[in-house]
């Protein structure tokens, strides 16, 4: 795998800047020893990793500003971090760097039952809003399968998304402001507490900007009513395509179902024997369709369904009779990345968007793939959105797999961008993805990019190297032209 951990500073330099963060941080707050730094060097996308020069642990928002200002001011970088259950390796340090983490900022500040808000520290747990005010009837709907781990200032920094999203919206959709700390320590807040807010809509530049504008510390989000009933229906399919036809089919029907999820044939047997779900293991598909609102609406809505399924070609189908049933139904979903360990020591988690019309092409096309490269692949995702999640297996300890697993996977996602779809859908562009933007995008795209992050990051220190590629890196990945030495575009900026 591709651990880099040799130092690229000096111990007088590392000294420097430790002394210079314990001046404005509690000592407890800076570390620095590699007994200390080891639990930093990666996020979720854990085959790269690295180990930080330094980690700081802000408990306030005067401590963030305090940090970034030493940074600045000694021109060091820093890797903002969450809980560090990044799919992409956003949170992957840089070795001569900082990792800024904000796991102790982790206050809910207030609920607001009138404006259905709360105003969160970046370090709350998604999942630990939903449970503060469940008493309250609500929930803050974005529910990534991470949610028990991840933070909300990840959740912000990758626009996250979740089962829910398909009916209720992403990240971006459901929250109000952001409060953030530029890179020259000025506190800016985006976005408001009315619906609109004036000016350009810089709340949505900033959603999804992957740790490179900002360190965000606090969050409004919005809260919705709990549902009155939410059931499932559990479809079995004797074929790949015609169970990813009948997710188009359902939305061309009309129905956005409150959650709309696919898992191929690999996938359920990996995960029945672990969470005893009570899925259909002979099926090749199996969809989960979910309906929420008012019972007689949740009544109506699954009838709907099932006759776009039945169809459709279903084979099987089942519906939750009560609310522990609908649990059982999810758990094997919820629980498939898990579950992946139990056949396969590695697994990579891919996550490209397509439309809707290209699922049954683009899982026939996985499937050939599979064969190119010698490797299983477990297909996992949020369907309604055309949002997939490959989890290619591979064995690390055996040469070459690991190579093989990441050629796969770049062949996958320019597969999602040859259909129409996107290299992205909720686990960002971070380290993993910078080859295929070069794929996906136009150097003048690339450029306007750039341009937003040098007007909120001049000097360039935060999470740099991340999720824009250079002119340099697309023309080693062979996607920029050059021709005698001459980069096509010599008065691009190349940082
Ligand atoms: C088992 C599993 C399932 C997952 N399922 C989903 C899913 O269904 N949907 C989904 O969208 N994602 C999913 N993820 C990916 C991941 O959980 C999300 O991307 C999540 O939002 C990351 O949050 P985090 O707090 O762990 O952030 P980290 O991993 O720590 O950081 C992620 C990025 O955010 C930046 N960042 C973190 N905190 C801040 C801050 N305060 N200010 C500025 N930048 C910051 C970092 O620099 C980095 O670029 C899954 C991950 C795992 C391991």
């Amino acid at each position: 795998m591709n651990a880099i951990s040799a130092p690229s500073f000096t111990a007088e330099y590392q000294r420097t800047v430790v002394d210079a963060l314990r001046a404005v941080l509690p000592e407890r707050s800076v570390l620095f020893d590699e007994e200390d730094t080891r639990p930093y060097e990666c996020d979720g996308l854990a085959a790269y990793s690295r180990l930080p020069m330094v980690v700081v642990l802000p408990e306030s928002e005067e401590q963030v500003i305090a940090a970034l200002k030493v940074c600045n001011a000694l021109q060091v970088k820093i890797v903002p971090r969450g809980a560090g259950t990044g799919l992409s390796g956003g949170a992957m340090p840089i070795a001569d760097g900082v990792v800024l983490s904000t796991a102790r900022m982790n206050r809910i500040l207030s609920m607001d039952l009138y404006s259905r808000t709360a105003v969160v520290q970046p370090g709350v747990r998604n999942l630990a809003i939903s449970e503060a005010v469940a008493p309250l009837g609500l929930y803050y709907a974005p529910d990534p399968s991470s949610q028990i781990a991840c933070s909300i200032g990840g959740n912000v920094a990758e626009n996250s998304g979740g089962v829910h999203c398909l009916k209720y919206g992403l990240t971006v959709h459901n929250v109000m402001r952001v409060r953030m700390v530029t890179i020259e320590g000025d506190v800016v807040e985006l976005g408001g507490t009315a619906l609109d807010a004036p000016g350009l809509d810089l709340l949505a530049v900033f959603i999804g900007s992957e740790g490179m504008l900002g360190v965000v510390t606090e969050v409004t989000v919005k809260l919705i009513p709990k549902p009155q009933q939410a059931r499932v229906i559990l479809a079995s399919f004797d074929d790949v395509a015609r169970g990813g036809d009948a997710v188009a089919k359902v939305i061309a029907a009309g129905i956005i179902p409150a959650g709309l999820e696919m898992m191929d044939k690999t996938s359920s047997r990996m995960v029945e024997p672990f969470v005893k779900a009570g899925y259909d293991i002979d099926a090749e598909a199996l969809l989960l369709c979910e309906s929420d609102g008012i019972p007689e609406e949740v009544d109506e809505e699954i009838a709907r369904m099932i006759a776009v399924l039945e169809a459709s070609g279903a084979t099987a189908i089942s519906v939750s009779r009560d609310e522990a049933e609908r649990l059982k139904f999810w758990s094997g979903r919820k629980n498939a990345f898990p579950a992946a360990g139990r056949i396969s020591p590695d697994y990579y988690c891919i996550d490209g968007t397509i439309p809707r019309r290209a699922l049954a092409e683009v899982l026939l096309g996985i499937q050939k793939m599979e064969e190119k490269y010698g490797l299983r692949c477990a297909n996992v995702f949020h369907a309604g959105d055309g949002n997939l999640h490959p989890l290619i297996l591979f064995d690390a300890n055996i040469a070459d797999e690991f190579h093989r697993a990441e050629l796969f996977g770049a062949e996958i996602l320019e597969m999602c961008v040859a259909v129409g779809g996107t290299i992205t859908g909720e686990h960002g562009v971070g380290l993993e993805k910078i080859n295929q933007m070069c794929v996906q995008f136009s150097r003048a795209e690339m450029d306007v990019f750039f341009g937003v992050k040098a007007a909120f990051d001049p000097p360039r220190l935060l999470n740099p190297d991340k999720a824009i590629p250079t002119l340099q890196r697309c023309a080693e990945y062979g996607k920029m032209h050059v021709r005698r030495g001459m980069l096509k575009f010599p008065d691009l900026p190349r940082f």
